[in-house]
């Protein structure tokens, strides 16, 4: 089969054109990072707009492209939840029309459940059930990944993000960058800190229940930090400390969550008869700082660490076109006709992945 992925929860209109026998035949992402940088953050209606103007364009480059009909496609998947629920309107309205226009069946996806499938569209030998974090600007999410549409939550954040909290940290101590996330700025000026500097900014670590998170904590005790008027003039050491404290206090926050979770699984014997695999994904998986801490831990519970190449970790349409072929093997009937396609499907900006274990 071939699937039409297309993206649009947040701020990049993505598509992409992928096979079941795991080729991505084509792909196409727009994203106006500056225009976000001026308004410092994500402007919703903006978002919209951007999606509305280049959507078209893309789905027909991406079909052009490659020779491909949209009769060709076995299917169009479209991400329906969660997200920003007037961006994700856009691909969903295009997604109907599409099918409607090429008589193809739909496909709704859960955005965060791609982003723990995507792993399995580059690497063969992730296999179910396994173990995923996803670390990005909306979500930080530990989940057992038991099929692809059977997901088990073992942690959670209900207050915010890692990502967020770098990005909103970043912003108030004026940090900028054109083309790249502001975390990713956080970890470039992290590595110029020396071996001290992730220490010299502490704060009270996050407590919560269980495995789940709390990068609310986080976020605001650096932003009391420097509103306390206590940084007023940042200095380039002051700068470059900040961001190697900020990053070593969501790295250690992350890390303490994983091992309660480790221990747990073990404790439950959960995992533990197979090869143990932890997915890691989302943008902040980017962080090669975050990304060796959580190596150690893996290494240490035996757990096989996997993350996609960046392109994959932070929104695109491949994971979406893949967990719509993933879902439709599984359960054909996932595929809705477009003979019973509804006017509209409801987009939803919250949805559960699963359901909460520990
Ligand atoms: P969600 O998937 O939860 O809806 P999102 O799609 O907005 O959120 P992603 O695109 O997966 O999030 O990731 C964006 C986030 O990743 C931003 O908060 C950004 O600062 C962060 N990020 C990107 N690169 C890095 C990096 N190298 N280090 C830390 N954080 C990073
Ligand atoms: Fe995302």
């Amino acid at each position: 089969p071939i699937v039409l992925g297309i993206e649009t929860s947040c701020d990049d209109t993505a598509i992409a054109i992928v096979s079941a026998d795991k080729k991505v035949l084509n792909s196409k992402v727009f994203v106006n990072r500056i225009d976000q940088q001026r308004i410092g953050g994500i402007s919703p209606a903006l978002s919209a707009m951007q999606h509305r103007m280049f959507i078209d364009n893309l789905i027909e480059d991406c079909l052009d492209e490659i020779s491909c009909r949209l009769a060709d496609l076995d299917a169009i998947a479209v991400t329906s939840c969660p997200g920003l629920v007037i961006c994700l309107k856009v691909g969903l309205e295009r997604a109907i029309s599409l099918s409607r226009i090429s008589k193809v069946p739909l496909i709704q996806v859960h955005h965060m459940r791609a982003h723990a499938l995507s792993s399995r569209l580059i690497d063969d030998s992730v296999e179910y059930p396994f173990l995923s974090l996803l670390i990005s600007g909306g979500h930080c999410l530990l989940v057992l990944v038991k099929n692809p549409s059977e997901f088990d939550i073992i942690g959670i954040d209900s207050t915010t993000s890692p990502g967020e909290c770098l990005d909103k940290v970043a912003r108030e101590i004026g940090l900028k960058s054109k083309d790249r996330h502001l975390g990713a700025e956080v970890e470039r000026l992290a590595r110029l800190s020396d071996d001290d500097g992730c220490l010299r900014f502490s704060i009270k670590p996050p407590s919560t229940s269980g495995a789940d998170f709390h990068f609310a904590s986080i976020k605001n005790s650096f932003l009391n930090l420097i509103q306390q008027g206590k940084l007023d003039k940042l200095s380039q050491k002051d700068t470059v400390d900040l961001c190697a404290s900020l990053q070593f206090q969501v790295t250690s926050h992350l890390c303490r969550k994983l091992h309660l979770a480790f221990e747990y699984l073990q404790s439950k014997d959960i995992l533990q008869s197979q090869s143990k695999t932890l997915v890691l994904s989302g943008g902040v998986a980017a962080n090669k700082f975050i990304f060796k801490a959580i190596e150690k831990l893996t290494n240490f519970y035996n757990y096989k660490l996997i993350v996609p190449p960046g392109r994959l970790c932070t929104d695109n349409a491949e994971m979406i076109a893949w967990t719509g072929i993933e879902m439709m093997e599984e359960n054909p009937n996932v595929a809705i006709p477009w003979t019973s396609l509804p006017s509209s499907i409801y987009a939803h900006d919250r949805y559960p992945i699963g359901t909460s274990i520990l």
